[in-house]
């Protein structure tokens, strides 16, 4: 016996704090939206109700006993109500309410509300009342209205669910059919546990069990609103927090006793109701800062992402014509117009590279860096890379040669465009920070199980203490290097990207400033199996 209404003010303590508490995060959710004020009106009324309803039949006297009953109905009305009003205004933020709704069914229900605290809806008790049973009541003459409007509400919602269910499309039909098996979960059971067994048989010994048939509904209501928009749990929990210190804090200014004692307890309450509206408001600014920030940053990499895209085409096609008219293949080319083709195709090409480099990097910062590997012709790659800059290198009057290795040359297991693109770059800076009658040597070997690919040139070199740095994000060379004026600092660090996603390992050597230098990057020939992505 002491177990079970143990356990009856445990169930219905626990739906009243679950629903409360759900009832609150949707409606901080989104404090303008109709929906979730209805919400959390609901939950407070089912809450209230299930209070009223427990106690109601915990009391010997028959004047609480009596009133209580006149209570559970009159909480009954605006729980019925607010069910019906969720209903009507789900899933939208505004709603206009009819006439008739504001003008006539809520002073209506308010009035029939009232009514049931005055005999005309319970008269009075038939016997004393006991604990533990539902006493019986005298009806007044008014009780009527009480049940028609309740069914009205009950029934009146579920039909208005039941069309839009019927008449919505995609998303909303989702949602309504969350809202919908809900109440179907919850409610049937709910209605036996609640008025058939006791109202028709007396028991009531699963009135407690029946606040916590409810949960399916606030569980799939809840996440019915608030499932496309969900607040940081960081804002919940300082809301949550703030409301439980308060709550707190009121409390103690109820059980204070002195008068002294109780002035001071509301100052506090009032400071930290102020404290805790700060706090709300900055964590909230903090946070919506944050996801513009991230709405504008996606904005900006899908836009970088077009533009470079469409770059692309248009640049290699230009390339591809420019390179085949210098190489006569629409014959004889006269030597200046040689000279400006060639600027041209270099000017392409550095394009070209710039916007390859920007693509990848902002995948890259998208983490959408991913290797399309395949077993390559790996002499090709490379010596297309040559190919490309030989004009470069003419240009500028350096000697660009590739020292092919002798023999069989394995297959190799590697993102053709990448490694392109590291040893483009590699060449273009052999090229770019070297002197004129300078040279630079491409060559490739096996090593084992690896590749190894050198780039070595007789340039400006690099200083001792640079050398470390060189594959850092924005990384420029000493001022020497700096007159080049197109470098943006990028290039090498991308390029160690690109080696690190092959397993691969890239350095530079150089004897210092005016002594050449020399890039070494290697690659595993065959797939390897990589570990936690290194
Ligand atoms: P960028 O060339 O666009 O400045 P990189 O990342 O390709 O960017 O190179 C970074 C720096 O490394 C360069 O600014 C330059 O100082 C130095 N560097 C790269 N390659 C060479 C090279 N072959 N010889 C001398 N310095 C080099």
């Amino acid at each position: 016996m002491n177990f079970l209404s143990n356990f009856d003010l445990l169930s219905v303590g626990a739906a009243v704090t679950i629903s409360g508490i759900f009832g609150f995060v949707v409606f901080l959710n989104n404090r303008r939206s109709v929906t979730n004020r209805t919400f959390l009106f609901f939950s407070l009324s089912f809450s209230v109700y299930s209070i009223f309803n427990y106690v109601s039949y915990q009391v010997e006297s028959p004047r609480a006993a009596l009133w209580l009953i006149r209570l559970v109905i009159f909480s009954a009305v605006w729980y019925s109500f607010s069910l019906f009003q969720l209903f009507y205004v789900f899933p939208n933020v505004r709603v206009r309410f009819s006439r008739a709704y504001t003008r006539i069914l809520v002073p209506f229900t308010a009035f029939v509300s009232l009514l049931t605290l005055t005999p005309l809806v319970f008269q009075d008790l038939m016997e004393a009342p006991q604990v533990g049973q539902v006493a019986k009541v005298i009806p007044g003459p008014l009780v009527f209205l009480f049940g028609l409007l309740a069914s009205f509400f009950v029934f009146g919602g579920l039909y208005l669910l039941g069309k839009k269910f019927l008449t919505s499309r995609g998303e909303e039909h989702v949602a309504f059919r969350f809202l919908l098996t809900g109440f179907l979960l919850s409610f049937p059971l709910y209605l036996v546990f609640n008025f058939i067994l006791p109202v028709g048989f007396g028991n009531v010994s699963l009135i407690p069990l029946a606040s916590i048939l409810i949960f399916p509904f606030i569980l799939y209501t809840t996440y019915a609103i608030v499932r496309h928009h969900i607040l940081p749990i960081r804002v919940i929990a300082a809301e949550i927090l703030t409301a439980l210190v308060l709550l707190f804090s009121f409390v103690e200014i109820a059980f204070s006793t002195e008068i002294q004692e109780r002035i001071f307890r509301a100052v506090i309450f009032v400071l930290l109701f102020i404290f805790g509206i700060l706090l709300i408001r900055s964590v909230r600014k903090e946070v919506e800062q944050r996801e513009e920030l991230q709405r504008l940053a996606k904005k900006l990499s899908d836009f970088i992402s077009f533009a470079t895209h469409e770059l692309r085409g248009p640049i290699s096609a230009f390339k591809g014509a420019v390179s085949m008219i210098l190489d006569g293949d629409f014959g004889k080319v006269p030597r200046e117009v040689k000279g400006m083709l060639t600027k041209i195709y270099l000017e392409a090409e550095e394009m070209g590279q710039t916007v390859e480099t920007f693509l990848n990097m902002n995948k890259i910062e998208i983490g959408k860096f991913n290797l399309m590997a395949e077993e390559h012709d790996f002499l090709a790659i490379i010596e297309s890379a040559v190919e490309q800059a030989k004009y470069h290198a003419r240009e500028k009057g350096v000697d660009l040669k590739f020292v092919k290795p002798k023999g069989e040359f394995p297959p190799v297991y590697c993102d053709r465009f990448k490694i392109k693109h590291v040893v483009s770059n590699l060449l273009s800076n052999a090229i770019k920070y070297n002197e004129e009658k300078g040279k630079v040597r491409v060559s490739v070997s096996q090593e084992g199980k690896s590749i190894l690919v050198q780039v070595s040139d007789t340039g400006i070199g690099i200083p001792p203490d640079v050398l470390p740095k060189l594959f850092q994000q924005y990384q420029r060379g000493a001022s020497e290097a700096r007159r080049f004026a197109e470098g943006s600092g990028i290039g090498l660090w991308l390029t160690k990207k690109i080696i690190d996603l092959h397993g691969g390992r890239i350095w530079a050597e150089s004897d210092g400033k005016g002594k050449g230098s020399t890039f070494s990057f290697t690659i595993p020939i065959h797939a390897v199996q990589r570990e936690n992505g290194k």
